[in-house]
C-alpha cells in the first residue's frame, strides 16, 4: 500500500479532536513529501540533526515536532523552527530551551514527558517532579517556553489492560493540571500499536510512524 493510502486509512480512524503526528524518523525526504502531498503537516522526528536536514529541504509550512530524548547541547540546532518538543524531562532542559528561544525571539511550546511505563529505560518525570517544576518560582521566570501538555509512552507489551492502565494514569494527571492551567491542552499518547486505546483514554495527539511509513530498518 502507498504512503498516501496508509495515511488516509489511519486518519479515517481518528476522531476530529485528535491531532496526528506522522513519525517520519529514519525515512527519506521523498516519503515525507508524499505524506505532505496527501495533506499531512505535522511530522515527528527523534533526532535533532535528522530533523534539521529535513526541515531545510521540505516546505516551510510543516510543523516539526521533536518526539525523542533531547540532549541539552543540541537544543540550539532546532530552536529556530521547532513547533513542539514532546520529550521535556528535566528543569535543566527547560531552562536551555528557554535560553535558545530567547535568542530567536520565540516562545517554544513544550510537553512534559511523564514516566508511565513499567520499563526502567523509558525517560520521564513522575508526578512529584512535575509539581515541583510547575510550582517553582524559577519556572515562572521562563518567559520563552510554554508548557502546553503532557506526553507519555506505555510499556511495550501485548497486555492491553496494562497499557490502558498506564494511559489512564497519565490522563488523570493531565486532567488535574488542566483544571488549573489553561495552556495545558495537549495529551500526547498513542503510537501505531496502542493509539486506539490511547484515544479511548483521552489522548488528543497520537504519534504514528510504522502504520503510515512502514517498518523502520534501523533502530
Ligand atoms: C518512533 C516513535 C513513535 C512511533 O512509533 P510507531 O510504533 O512506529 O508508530 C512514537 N513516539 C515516539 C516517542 C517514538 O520514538
Amino acid at each position: 500500500m502507498s504512503i498516501e493510502k496508509k495515511l488516509l486509512a489511519v486518519k479515517n480512524t481518528l476522531p476530529s479532536h485528535v491531532d496526528l503526528v506522522a513519525v517520519s524518523k529514519t525515512k527519506p525526504v521523498a516519503d515525507l513529501q508524499e505524506a505532505y502531498d496527501t495533506g499531512q503537516r505535522i511530522f515527528g522526528e527523534n533526532k535533532i540533526q535528522e530533523m534539521s536536514q529535513k526541515w531545510e529541504v521540505l516546505p516551510k509550512d510543516i510543523e516539526w515536532h521533536m518526539i525523542g530524548h533531547v540532549q541539552r547541547n543540541k537544543v540550539k540546532y532546532m530552536a529556530e523552527y521547532v513547533s513542539l518538543i514532546h520529550g521535556v524531562d528535566s528543569f535543566r532542559l527547560l531552562k536551555e530551551i528557554n535560553k535558545q528561544a530567547v535568542k530567536h525571539d520565540r516562545i517554544i511550546e513544550c510537553l512534559l514527558q511523564i514516566h508511565i511505563a513499567e520499563e526502567e529505560t523509558k525517560f520521564g518525570l513522575d508526578t512529584n517532579e512535575v509539581n515541583e517544576i510547575l510550582n517553582s518560582s524559577e519556572f515562572s521566570d521562563l518567559k520563552n517556553i510554554k508548557i502546553v501538555g503532557l506526553m507519555g509512552m506505555a510499556t511495550f507489551t501485548d497486555n492491553r489492560d496494562q497499557v490502558r492502565k498506564e494511559f489512564k494514569h497519565l490522563n488523570t494527571l493531565f486532567s488535574t493540571l488542566n483544571a488549573n492551567m489553561p495552556d495545558m491542552k495537549i495529551l500526547s499518547m498513542g503510537m501505531s500499536g496502542d493509539y486506539q486505546i490511547a484515544i479511548e483514554e483521552g489522548s488528543t495527539m497520537v504519534r504514528i510512524g510504522s502504520s503510515i511509513f512502514g517498518a523502520r530498518n534501523t533502530h
